[in-house]
């Protein structure tokens, strides 16, 4: 055992990103995959946040989620539950699952969405930091707590899109994007909303001014807070990484629970603007699949561009395992052709 796991952590070092963006773990089969999506979801988060997507873990989510609504407790079930894997045996050139749910406060859904957005966004924000100078900062409004979701989200939409018409943003910031989250307070059971947003900022802009700006939209709310970042990518990481963490969801009695469980589809709970317009969650058009689109072409019985073996599909049911989170388990594995 200690011998195998010693051989995978060994193996497993040249699983990261290569120039050509695939992912490249030399790695047995089944373990390839688990590595591949614990790596693929380990890139967006830190050590902290990963302890919060581990406890509670899915499961616990799927079976507070059976109480409220079956049918969608038996979606999330199936999130992520079993994979198609193009293979030859050392590189992965295709790794997905055949089912994601898509829903906002899925933990694998969520982390697919951040890595997403950071593929989609890095290569645009440079672009954008080329032609515009400013400083880089990380805008947070918040709102009221609300007792509704729906009712708290379009506030604050009505609320930032005031706020960004107003004559003193348009001066400071030259372009912005950013997504919603909010969290649950038990005590007075209501939600907490707010805008994370990245801010491309021109003239410098303090947190008393933007908080009075900010109260003069809203008439209540003035919380803001203002920020300089480093790392651009750390940055979109940090405004995208969930809409809602799993331990809220835990908190919520069973109707408020059902409110994020029915949450409109495609509820809109991204924007952007300025010169960082073009960054944009394109949720329709990205899937799983063509993630590893430079490789769309290469089917089973190909050769492997990177070592010439034969690829084989591979169809890895982890049912067993809730969550991609739920790694220790071994899956069982059923190959279509095994030639
Ligand atoms: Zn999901
Ligand atoms: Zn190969």
């Amino acid at each position: 055992m200690n011998l195998a796991a010693n051989q995978l952590n060994s193996n497993s070092k040249p699983l990261k990103e290569s120039e050509n963006g695939a992912f490249i773990p030399s790695l047995d089969t089944v373990q390839q995959v688990d590595n591949a999506e614990r790596e693929f979801r380990r890139a967006s988060q830190s050590k902290s946040e990963r302890w919060t997507l581990r406890t509670p873990t899915k499961r616990d989510i799927v079976a507070r989620l059976e109480r409220v609504s079956l049918e969608d407790a038996l979606r999330l079930k199936q999130c992520c539950s079993a994979f198609r894997v193009l293979t030859c045996g050392t590189h992965t050139l295709r790794s997905y699952p055949t089912f994601r749910c898509k829903k906002l406060f899925c933990p694998d859904c969520a982390a697919e969405r951040a890595n997403r957005l950071s593929r989609q966004t890095e290569a645009k924000i440079a672009e954008a930091m080329q032609t515009n100078k400013g400083r880089l900062c990380l805008l947070t409004l918040t709102l009221k707590n609300a007792a509704t979701l729906d009712g708290g989200l379009s506030n604050l939409k009505k609320a930032f899109t005031q706020f960004k018409r107003k004559k003193v943003f348009k001066e400071r910031i030259k372009g912005y994007f950013g997504g919603f989250e909010y969290t649950f307070n038990p005590k007075t059971n209501d939600f907490h909303i707010h805008l994370h947003l990245i801010v491309l900022r021109g003239k410098f802009w303090n947190q008393s001014d933007i908080s009075d700006a900010w109260r003069d939209v809203t008439g209540d709310s003035f919380i803001v807070d203002i920020r300089e970042i480093k790392d651009a990518g750390k940055g979109v990481k940090e405004v995208c990484k969930y809409v809602v963490k799993s331990n809220d969801l835990m908190k919520m009695p069973d109707e408020k629970f059902l409110e994020v469980v029915k949450m409109k589809k495609g509820t809109r709970m991204f924007v952007s603007g300025g010169c960082f317009y073009n960054v944009k969650l394109d949720d329709a058009d990205e899937t799983d699949e063509n993630v590893f689109s430079q490789f769309a072409d290469l089917t089973e019985g190909d050769a492997c561009p990177f070592c010439k073996e034969e690829l084989f599909d591979v169809f890895v049911d982890r049912s067993q395992h809730i969550g991609l989170h739920e790694l220790n388990a071994m899956p069982n594995i059923v190959k279509n052709n095994s030639s």
